[in-house]
């Protein structure tokens, strides 16, 4: 194996569905079999995907949202290979890294606003974004002396047992035992929700996405303001969770920055900072708070990771951040992600099921609904709905992967929303392709009977035949 890794690799191919439904997450093996997504992909580049007998995908999912240049930047790719190439000492942890010193001054030079010193000017690193949210609960805790946290509903801040605490979904929360004590949630987008829940004047913190990962639903104009106020009269922090929205995704370095008066206390970042190369993650947040929490030398590592600050990950941070500003992709985002959002909603006019395109930038989905005139398309979605909530999504991603070869997933379970994450170095010709591959997807629902929903009946039936199973015969798993 040694000598050839990669031939070596090559020559295991075909093997991973098997594998991993031997060894890893068989129900998982069972959905994407079910559903066709069983692909075998062996190159990624740009926003390109390609199976093995040489087709071509183009991935609008991005690892969930990771590669926001896409996949093998070859500029990233060379910095990470001369580190790899050079006998690098890395995490040491009785020194400061060279490279998380060069990160932080970089990720704060995007944070830097109205507040002047005292505002976003320190860093902790993290490997994940729940980690980032674990953090941020810890240190609005510490710094406030106060003990509730507040979050929206929908809302989806990671699944370790902190952050699912804030999950906005029954889904994610139900048969995991207790959750976090003193976590409530708020209406999203509802000031007297949130002016409600901070009365009692407890509450360390609200941790809010300025755009929800899981709906697309973004924070209405002049919200997070009036949100920002109401915590501080009550004491509370502001927790930004830009893990998904944030650097560049939506037009801006991050989403919060869509409207200037907001001035968060925390924000939360992972995802694309290592331009998808490296777990990577960062919460940053002002000195007042980071020096409540490492407040004498015996705390000086009182919160911490073993592998935070590796030089893998702090050199694909740089290498990231480096392009993104060489190659103006936020600005790409601005442009293309209003293009894309008002070419979608104009597409969606003439589809009786789409209620609603929403996003900020290349954040973007669509949100399906019952249509509510022709009793055919009625009868059509109740059939299916009948079968199982959430395949009707799947109506269009099955055949945007299969006919128009383009990587899309549905936004979150028991919901009808799929969502669009593409790079944010995407083209113009990239988004025309998905809108063109979407229009026919459109059309081709509103053909009632005809093979879209067949097909999609005959899939729902598979998916609940495979539930059944799985449900009935867990030791076979
Ligand atoms: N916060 C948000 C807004 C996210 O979208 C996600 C991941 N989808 C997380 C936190 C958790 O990140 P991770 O999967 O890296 O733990």
């Amino acid at each position: 194996m040694n000598s050839d890794f990669l031939e070596w690799l090559d020559r295991q191919q075909g093997r991973q569905y098997d594998l991993h439904a031997r060894h890893v997450n068989p129900v998982f093996v069972k959905m994407l079999r079910t559903i066709g997504f069983d692909k075998g992909y062996v190159r990624g580049e740009g926003p390109y995907l390609y199976d093995q007998a040489g087709n071509r995908y183009l991935d609008f999912l991005t690892g969930w949202g990771v590669f926001a240049l896409g996949r093998n930047h070859p500029k990233v790719r060379a910095i990470l290979e001369q580190v790899l190439s050079r006998e690098m000492p890395n995490l040491v942890r009785m020194e400061c890294s060279l490279l998380a010193g060069l990160v932080a001054e970089k990720l704060t030079s995007y944070t830097a606003s109205a507040r002047g010193a005292g505002g976003l000017s320190r860093v902790f690193f993290t490997n994940s974004g729940t980690e980032s949210v674990e953090t941020a609960i810890k240190f609005a805790r510490c710094a406030t002396e106060k003990p509730r946290i507040l979050y929206c509903e929908n809302a989806f801040h990671g699944l370790t047992m902190g952050s699912l605490s804030l999950n906005g979904a029954e889904f994610f929360r139900e048969r995991f035992g207790d959750l976090m004590p003193g976590t409530e949630p708020v209406k999203f987008n509802d000031l007297c929700s949130l002016e409600k829940a901070l009365h009692r004047r407890d509450v360390a913190a609200f941790v809010i996405e300025a755009v929800q990962g899981k709906s697309c639903k973004v924070v209405a104009d002049g919200y997070l303001a009036e949100a920002q106020r109401l915590c501080r009269k009550a004491g509370a922090l502001l927790v930004m969770d830009e893990v998904q929205c944030g650097l560049g995704r939506t037009g801006k370095w991050f989403a919060y920055q869509h409207w200037p008066e907001a001035a968060p206390d925390i924000v939360c970042v992972a995802k694309a900072l290592s331009g998808g190369y490296v777990p990577v993650g960062a919460v940053i947040t002002t000195p007042k708070i980071m020096d409540a929490v490492f407040d004498s030398m015996e705390r000086c590592v009182v919160h911490s990771n073993t592998f935070g600050q590796n030089d893998l990950a702090m050199a694909a941070a740089l290498a990231t951040l480096h392009v993104m500003e060489e190659e103006r992709i936020v600005e790409n985002a601005a442009v293309l992600g209003e293009y894309a959002i008002a070419s979608l909603a104009e597409l969606g006019r003439s589809c009786p099921f789409v209620d609603e395109v929403r996003g900020k930038g290349l954040m973007f989905g669509i949100d399906f609904k019952r249509p509510e005139h022709s009793l055919k398309l009625k009868a059509a979605w109740d059939t299916l709905h009948t079968l199982n909530f959430g395949v009707f999504s799947q109506m269009i991603t099955v055949p945007l992967l299969q006919e128009h070869r383009i990587l899309t997933q549905v936004a979150g379970y028991h919901t009808e929303v799929i969502k669009m994450l593409p790079p944010l170095n995407v083209t113009r010709a990239d988004i025309d392709r998905f809108l063109e591959a979407m229009r026919s997807v459109l059309e081709e629902i509103q053909r009632v009977p005809g093979a879209a929903w067949s097909t999609m009946a005959a899939m729902a039936r598979g998916v609940v035949r495979a539930q059944m199973e799985s449900s009935v015969t867990p030791a076979a798993r």
